[in-house]
């Protein structure tokens, strides 16, 4: 039951009232008759409702002993009163009471009037709770909660801001509110822009807001902020958005991250796959330093390859034309004591802030500030031998030997390294890209050494190519490479309708010579003969081959009958030169040869092997007319 404090000076009244409230089942409180004791009494009884009469004894009328009241405790209060002037009235009414009755009342207006009252206060005190708890929850809120207005003339007015505006924003909240601005001002400037965009559609679409962006703080420091808001009409016309910014930093920060290391993902495999795309060593170390200097955004990427004595040479390098190249520079082995290398065995990068600060040699400090290096990364370029000393033997010698690129103990080859500088400023190098440098390096060791092998089989292809063409005994061409030979040639006259040449020389009476000196000898003259042929024609188109046992056939491009005649007569003077003995022969005391000459300005209705038989038959003349001589075809 409410307890009522009676504030009354006539005592008649006094106990009218208290009988009329008992009747309705109130409790009273207390029956007073002076403000002052009003004033007093309601901190101690802190009654649920006080009617109070305006006019009281003493100094103290009833209007002020309320003011006082009210001033301190929350505890409403009904005038009574008999009659009022306008003045006495409007001074009541400022104190904001709960009801005024005016004397004399019946006991149902004064029922409703305390019931009216009482529930007023319930409901205030309600409110006053639920505000309390909303400002509680407001207040240990991480995000900031507000109640935006903007109105039609494109003013703002801020109706409510949460109190972690302060510590997300760090600024003051009352000026701030105060000020009726958006949050523009602490917004990224480069983030300004896309903000208004948001917040204007939004408005005009009236669809809910979601905008994500950077703040800067007083402290400079940047935040990540979210801000989501839901805009609401009004009747008249005006936009009142309810919306929260929260703190977004640590996510942004993560997603960023995640999103650079993908990114980095994706360009190691793209140079990854560019570097492995070619077998060609100049290639894979061009492709290496431009793919390096984009990614990392660096003013010099240099690769340095280490030599056997210790020394190294610049092989590559992309560098900002504003400083100068270190292409081709050669680094004795001062430069580079072998503490160095114990560093680069382990695979570790050298990551220099300030080239000036580090503990680098006299002579290559002296070197950075001359090429104008501020932060520098150098990574070493290892190859792992295993893989090495399957292919070449040579390779596996350097296990032994004194190579300062090759750790003893392991496997390990440090071909080289692969070197960024920072020269315009000074750059904190971040682990993500010295990580991804020395991936990078990784794989440009493998492909380098794929290059290497590479061009080893293509140099064995080579060698065994040329050994396919060539005479095992007499090392000129052999009958394949004849035939492959007079193939083009005679396609190449054709095109250029040039005349085409071909001799065919045998030994005389060779069969008597083996039987005579034996088959080694036989072998040994052979050589000879093929020797004397090779001296006796001019020009680098010109094949001499050995076309069968004792016969070479010599293919003379571009050259006339009167050409070839002049070979054939060359031939005869250099194989009589040898004077190699040849006692069982008719003709001479020494080794002579015979020769058959045709000449062609081929065409479509001729053959190679035309020509060919064409010169034999020359050849079988000669032979014919005593040997040791030339015959022309016809
Ligand atoms: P001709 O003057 O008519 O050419 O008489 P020839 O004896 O030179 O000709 P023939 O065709 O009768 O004999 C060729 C000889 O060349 C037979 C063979 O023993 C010899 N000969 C062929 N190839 C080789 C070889 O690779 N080494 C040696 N030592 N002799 C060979
Ligand atoms: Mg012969
Ligand atoms: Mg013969």
């Amino acid at each position: 039951m409410a307890g009522i404090l009676i504030v009354e000076d006539e005592r008649v009244v006094a106990w009218n009232l208290q009988a009329s409230l008992e009747k309705l089942g109130y409790t009273v409180a207390g029956n007073i008759t002076s403000g002052e004791k009003a004033v007093d009494l309601a901190a101690t009884l802190t009654p649920d409702l006080i009617l109070m009469d305006i006019r009281l004894q003493g100094s103290m009328d009833g209007i002020e002993a309320a003011t006082r009241i009210r001033e301190r405790l929350n505890i409403p209060i009904v005038y009574l009163t008999a009659y009022a002037d306008e003045l006495t009235i409007a001074r009541a009414m400022a104190t904001d009471p709960y009801g005024y009755l005016i004397k004399p009342f019946k006991r149902t207006e004064l029922q409703t009037t305390i019931t009216t009252a009482l529930r007023r206060s319930q409901l205030e005190r309600q409110l006053q709770m639920s505000e309390a708890r909303f400002q509680e929850v407001a207040a240990n809120l991480p995000s900031v909660i507000y109640r935006l207005l903007h109105r039609r003339d494109g003013t703002n007015q801020w109706l409510y801001i949460s109190p972690s505006f302060q510590n997300l924003f760090e600024r003051d909240l009352v000026s701030f509110q105060q000020g009726g601005e958006f949050i523009q001002s602490s917004i990224y400037p480069e983030d300004v822009s896309s903000l208004k965009e948001s917040v204007h559609a939004a408005l005009e679409t009236m669809q809910p807001l979601k905008w994500e962006g950077r703040i800067v703080i007083s402290s400079g420091q940047m935040k990540w902020i979210q801000i989501a808001n839901r805009p609401t009409r009004q009747d008249n016309g005006e936009i009142i958005c309810y919306g929260l910014i929260e703190d977004i930093s640590d996510r942004k920060l993560t997603e960023l991250a995640l999103q650079s290391q993908m990114q980095r993902q994706r360009l190691l495999t793209e140079i990854t796959k560019q570097i492995h795309k070619s077998l060609d060593f100049h290639e894979i170390l061009t492709t290496t330093v431009t793919q390096v200097r984009q990614i990392l955004q660096v003013d010099r990427v240099l690769i340095f390859q280490l030599k056997s004595d210790g020394s190294g040479v610049v092989i590559q390098e992309y560098v900002d034309p504003a400083f100068p190249s270190t292409l081709g520079l050669q680094f004795s082995d001062r430069c580079f004591p072998s503490k160095c290398y114990d560093f680069y065995f382990r695979g570790q990068s050298q990551v220099i802030f300030d080239t000036n600060q580090e503990d680098l040699s006299n002579c290559l400090k002296s070197f950075m500030q001359h090429i104008g290096v501020k932060s520098k990364v150098v990574t070493p370029i290892i190859q792992h031998l295993e893989d090495l000393t399957t292919v070449s033997s040579t390779e596996e010698n350097t296990l032994e030997s004194s190579d300062p690129r090759i750790l003893k103990s392991q496997t390990v080859k440090l071909w080289g390294l692969l070197i960024v500088h920072a020269c315009y400023a000074h750059r904190q190098w971040k682990t993500q890209e010295v990580d991804l440098l020395h991936q990078i390096a990784s794989n440009l060791a493998i492909a380098l050494q794929q290059s290497e092998l590479y061009q080893k089989l293509q140099q064995a292809k080579q060698q065994l190519e040329h050994l396919a063409k060539i005479d095992a005994l007499t090392h000129v061409a052999n009958r394949r490479r004849f035939d492959e030979y007079l193939q083009q040639q005679w396609q190449r006259s054709i095109r250029e309708q040039r005349p085409l040449s071909l001799i065919l020389c045998d030994i005389d009476q060779f069969k008597r010579y083996n039987d005579t000196y034996g088959h080694p000898e036989g072998d040994t003259c052979l050589v000879k003969i093929a020797r004397a042929i090779t001296n006796a024609v001019q020009y680098p188109a010109d094949l001499v081959a050995r076309y069968g046992g004792e016969e070479f056939a010599i293919i003379l491009p571009n050259t006339t009958e009167k050409g070839a005649v002049q070979v054939a007569v060359n031939i005869q003077e250099q194989v009589a030169q040898l004077q190699i003995s040849h006692s069982s022969s008719d003709i001479k005391n020494y080794v002579t040869v015979s020769l058959g000459i045709a000449s062609i300005v081929p065409d479509e209705n001729s053959s190679p092997s035309a020509l060919i038989a064409t010169a034999d038959m020359a050849l079988y003349q000669a032979k014919q007319q005593g040997r040791d001589r030339y015959c022309i075809s016809g």
